[in-house]
């Protein structure tokens, strides 16, 4: 059994305690600064085994040092990038398993926000730490990548099951359901998820995790080959990725 606890850190970032409740151990997924996890390990009575990195941002390392010289954990993250990655001890790549006591997480090579960024999807536990690849209605900037890169990953991560509980680095939702009506503002099933959004965040209340196979029907970021979406783009027919590239370039914009 895999337990999840969310954190909220800096403006909009999300943070994820994993906990392997058989064996006790425990990761953390991005944390940008040390105060709130040690806080909620405190309160949990657990102890920090492993970071778990997706990517080298500041905002997803900021506090890998100071985790691992207060609770003596270690560090995985891309091999690849292990120069821009604080800390790291474990090099890890795509096709690779990454063990949490008994909780197995694939580790997916998905680049485009930046080249070396990865992520880590318990299939057992239907759960993805995606980073900042794919957002819930949206997905990350391409830094780094480019829109074929970016659209090969998100189908990646598309071909996970429906059931998967995307666990995402940011809080954008909001922006990017008002984005996804611009494309297409008549969607039902979008019109129905932007009403959910815009509830949840007059309460407060996080729009993350969402379900992968909700992401499937509402994110324009994932249906770059659908043709009703190439419909509203006048792009009916064009090749896949020029479709999420333009979707891309107007979302920068947006
Ligand atoms: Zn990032
Ligand atoms: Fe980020």
């Amino acid at each position: 059994m895999l337990e999840t606890v969310q954190i909220p850190a800096l403006s909009d970032n999300y943070v994820y305690l994993l906990h392997d409740a058989d064996s006790g151990r425990t990761a953390v997924v991005d944390p940008p600064e040390a105060e709130p996890v040690v806080a909620e390990l405190e309160r949990r009575g657990w102890s920090l085994d492993w970071i778990l990195n997706t990517h080298h941002h500041w905002d997803h390392v900021g506090a890998n040092l100071a985790l691992k010289r207060l609770t003596g954990c270690q560090v995985a993250g891309f091999r690849g990038d292990a120069r821009r990655i604080p800390g790291i001890d474990r090099m890890l790549a795509g096709g690779d398993r990454f063990e949490l006591g008994a909780s197995v997480a694939q580790v997916l090579e998905v680049p485009g926000h930046t080249l070396g960024h990865i992520a880590y999807w318990f299939g057992e536990a239907d759960l993805l730490c995606c980073g900042d690849t794919l957002f819930s209605l949206g997905c990350g900037r391409l830094f780094e990548g480019t829109a074929a890169q970016m659209w090969e990953s998100l189908c990646k991560l598309r071909a996970l099951p429906d059931a998967t509980q995307v666990c995402c680095a940011h809080e954008y939702t909001l922006k990017n359901a008002r984005f996804a009506l611009t494309i297409e503002p008549d969607y039902p099933p979008l019109l129905e998820r932007a009403r959910q959004v815009e509830a949840l965040r007059t309460q407060g209340l996080p729009t993350v995790p969402s379900l992968l196979g909700e992401e499937k029907i509402t994110n324009p970021f994932l249906r770059a080959d659908d043709p009703d979406l190439q419909a509203r783009l006048h792009m009916r027919g064009s090749p896949a990725v020029a479709v999420f590239a333009e979707l891309r370039r107007r979302r920068d914009r947006f």
